[in-house]
Order: C-alpha cells, then sequence, then structure tokens
C-alpha cells in the first residue's frame, strides 16, 4: 500500500513537501521553503529524509517559492528527474527561482560582508547555476492531460484557481487515488477561473491557510478604491506591497477596472519591481487561462493589466528616482509580507509621513514585517534603523488568493462520496484544527490535521 509523508506544510503554511510511495515508485509532491520565523527558515538547512536521487519525479502545484523553492536545492544534492507542472507554472517557476537564488545569494554576501552569521563563511542555500539546473528538469503537461511521472504512477493537473498555472494534482499510485487541493483559489475573481471541481479521492489533501475565517463579503475594490481616495485626499503615496506573482497582476487588473469603471482617477501607478514586470508578461500571454471578463477586455482591445499611467520601474535608478516622487500616486512593490524587496525603501521613507497609505493585500505571516505593520506597531525596523509609522496601514483580506472555510467547504462539496482520509495541510494550527473541525461538521468526513514528519497509508 502506498504511503505519504508530510515533510512540511503541516502545522504550517510553509515548506510544502508531500513524499507519495508505492509500489516501487517514489514521488515528491510539491517541493516548498520553509519561510517566516527562523526555526522555519533553518529547516531549509536539513537533509531530507529521502536522498534527492533516489526520488523518481517532482509533481509541483504552482511557482510560489513556499511550494517551489526548494528545488535548485534538491537539483544541487542530486535530483536529476523530470518536474511536472503545468505551462504556466513552468513559466513562473523561471522568474521565481531565479530570484530566489539571486536572495540567497545577496544574503550571503550579505551576512560575510557584515560578519552577521554562525558560520564562516555563510552559505547561500542554493545559487543560480542550482536553479538553472531545476529549472532545466522542469516537464510542462496541460491542464487535464494525464501523464506517467514514474513507472505505474497516473497523473493530471486541474485549474486550482490560486495563480496562474495553479494546480489540483490527481495522482494515482498502486491504485490508490490521491488528491492533492494545492493552494486553492477563490469563487468569481477576475482573471483566474474558478477551482476545478474533483469527483472523488482515496485520500485527500487540502490546504487551509484561510481555514479558520471568512472574507469579507465584497470583492476588495472598495478598499482599493478607499485607499486611492485617501492618496488622493492627502496627496501622498499609497504603497501596496504585493507579491510579484499573482497578486501584482490582480491589483493591476482591478486598478484598470476601477478607472474603467470611473470609480477612481488615472493616477501615475509605478511597477516597482522587475519581477513584477517579467510576471505581468507571462500572465498577459497565457490567455488560456484567462477567465471570460478578461478574454473580453482583450477581445475589445484592452490591455487587462495595464492602467492609463502606467509606468514600469525595471532599473534600481527607476526605482531610486521614485524617492522624489510627490502624491498622489501609486507604487506597487515586493515584497507581498514586506520582508524584503524594494519595498522596504519605500516604507522606510514614506511610513514616517502622515501623507501616505499603505495598503496590505495579502497573508501576512508570522514573523514578518506585514504582519508587525498590520497588527499596529507603531515602529519597525528597516535595515537596522527603528522607523516610526505615522502612514495608514490598510487592510483587505478580501482579496485573498486563496479560498476561505466555506469556499474550501465549496470546493470538498463537488466530491460525488467523501475520500476515506482528508488531511489537512499548509495552515497555522489554529486554521488547520478550525478546518478539520468544519469538515467533519459540514461534511461529516472523516479528518486528520497533518503532522510533521508523519507517515501514513494511504
Ligand atoms: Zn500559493
Amino acid at each position: 500500500m502506498p504511503e505519504l509523508t508530510f515533510l512540511g506544510a503541516a502545522g504550517t503554511v510553509t515548506g510544502a513537501k508531500f513524499l507519495l510511495e508505492g509500489g516501487g515508485a517514489r514521488l515528491l509532491l510539491e517541493c516548498g521553503m520553509f519561510q517566516g520565523l527562523r526555526e522555519l527558515r533553518d529547516r531549509n538547512w536539513q537533509a531530507l529524509p529521502v536522498a534527492p536521487r533516489a526520488l523518481d519525479a517532482v509533481l509541483l502545484s504552482h511557482a510560489h517559492v513556499d511550494h517551489s523553492g526548494y528545488l535548485p536545492r534538491l537539483a544541487r544534492d542530486g535530483f536529476a528527474g523530470p518536474i511536472y507542472c503545468s505551462p504556466g507554472t513552468a513559466d513562473l517557476l523561471r522568474i521565481m527561482l531565479l530570484d530566489a537564488a539571486r536572495l540567497q545569494e545577496e544574503e550571503a554576501e550579505y551576512r560575510n560582508r557584515t560578519g552577521a552569521t554562525r558560520h564562516a563563511p555563510a552559505l547561500p542555500l542554493f545559487d543560480a547555476g542550482d536553479a538553472e539546473r531545476a529549472l532545466g528538469l522542469v516537464r510542462p503537461v496541460g491542464f487535464g492531460q494525464r501523464f506517467a511521472p514514474a513507472r505505474g504512477v497516473e497523473a493530471a493537473f486541474r485549474p486550482a484557481g490560486h495563480i496562474l498555472g495553479a494546480s489540483i494534482v490527481e495522482v494515482t499510485a498502486a491504485g490508490r487515488q490521491v488528491v492533492y487541493s494545492g493552494d486553492l483559489g477563490r469563487y468569481g475573481v477576475p482573471v483566474m477561473r474558478d477551482p476545478a471541481p474533483v469527483e472523488s479521492a482515496g485520500t485527500l489533501l487540502v490546504e487551509s491557510t484561510y481555514g479558520d475565517r471568512l472574507h469579507p463579503a465584497g470583492d476588495g475594490t472598495e478598499a482599493i478604491e478607499q485607499a486611492v481616495g485617501r492618496a488622493v485626499a492627502q496627496r501622498g503615496l499609497l504603497l501596496i506591497p504585493a507579491f510579484a506573482v499573482g497578486r501584482t497582476q490582480e491589483i493591476l487588473y482591478r486598478l484598470r477596472e476601477l478607472e474603467d469603471a470611473g470609480r477612481i482617477p488615472g493616477l501615475a501607478i509605478y511597477l516597482d519591481s522587475p519581477m513584477g514586470i517579467e510576471a505581468t508578461v507571462v500572465y498577459a500571454r497565457h490567455t488560456e487561462e484567462h477567465d471570460a471578463a478578461a478574454r473580453r477586455v482583450t477581445s475589445e482591445g484592452g490591455r487587462p493589466f495595464v492602467p492609463a499611467r502606467f509606468h514600469l520601474s525595471r532599473s534600481t535608478e527607476d526605482s531610486r528616482r521614485l524617492n522624489d516622487l510627490d502624491g498622489p500616486a501609486i507604487v506597487v512593490a515586493g515584497s507581498g509580507m514586506a520582508t524584503g524587496g524594494r519595498i522596504l525603501h519605500h516604507l522606510r521613507r514614506r511610513l514616517p509621513d502622515r501623507r501616505t497609505t499603505v495598503l496590505f493585500v495579502g497573508y501576512q505571516a508570522a514573523g514578518t514585517r506585514g504582519r508587525l505593520l498590520r497588527d499596529g506597531a507603531d515602529q519597525v525596523r528597516i535595515f537596522g534603523e527603528e522607523v516610526p509609522v505615522r502612514a495608514a496601514i490598510l487592510v483587505t483580506d478580501a482579496l485573498s488568493a486563496h479560498a476561505d472555510r466555506d469556499e474550501i467547504l465549496r470546493w470538498l462539496r463537488g466530491f460525488r462520496r467523501p475520500p476515506a482520509t482528508t488531511y489537512v495541510v499548509h495552515g497555522e494550527p489554529g486554521a488547520a484544527r478550525a478546518l478539520r473541525g468544519a469538515v467533519q461538521g459540514a461534511l461529516g468526513w472523516r479528518c486528520r490535521v497533518a503532522e510533521d514528519g508523519q507517515r501514513v497509508a494511504v
């Protein structure tokens, strides 16, 4: 009987890695990096309980680093098998992994330069060469196409609606069917289509990032409208920390939509993120994944992700020039949780200014600067400096790329019969427990919260 081992994203949201062994095959579902708190990040340095070269293949749900960011390390440590994912994921993966490698190299270099290291010399977890090695192993497979990642194993991807390319993964090994939700998107949101229904599973792995809450009513456009309104009234900057992939394109799409509807004026909008720019190009190109509304914009000659006064800020020079920018204007920059990236320079400069508005539009993990700001910190540390917070900090969860509790239940109701066992993964402990309770209560299914390191029969 095949067995599944939870090697990450169990009791936490990052580091997703699920080892599936059966019928002589050994697959890794996801290959994510741990992020956030130090004790989690330290786990990236621990060897996996399975030798990378003993793996037949990796199956990837989507390109976010908490699902894919360990791939370069896996390749560095000897993995040379195929990495299967959807075509959209393959294109985004190139952007994500090269960026992750650059961050690793920069951090190691910084630690060596400043002596801020317990190891001498500090080393990157992987470098650009390792990322290229991993990218060379990628095998894109279209949605709905069945493929054989290893002898005796069948698999297919279906759209999960979370970001471009995001997939629900179905694997059948030794006659047992495992379905993994990946990160589930939402119903009726712009650009992406709804999560595809799945009818059956022997064992189901379901994510629970927002398993303990409901997104507010509305689609988040009110929050953007309000934030833009404040920037206009204050003649200040609106800073939107946003993940370069997914959230940035959704923000641009909504800003363009609000402008078209005459709900906000056409302010100067700066996309201050080389990675965000690349990802926007990928999003625009993969029209086969766009929903009906986005297709309509394109067919009418419009550009779904391009607001009226749109500026691309590619070089560091371009970015530095924004220091002198007068409001009202909008700057979209990474990282989404303010843990790094160009948004830090803008926050350091603009947080002490009352005219500034900051709009958080995504999940803020424990231990991040974004979480501190969102929780009302009156100062935050940036580049070793205590920066007072006088800006207005606005938050919306309505723009989440993750299904909330009821949306997860809606997707689960698409099953014709209950899976034999459902394991809740990819959530902080409270969220995971809450979702288990909801699944047991609302559906009467046999449901467990996956435990870190746990090995189960499927
Ligand atoms: Zn994700």
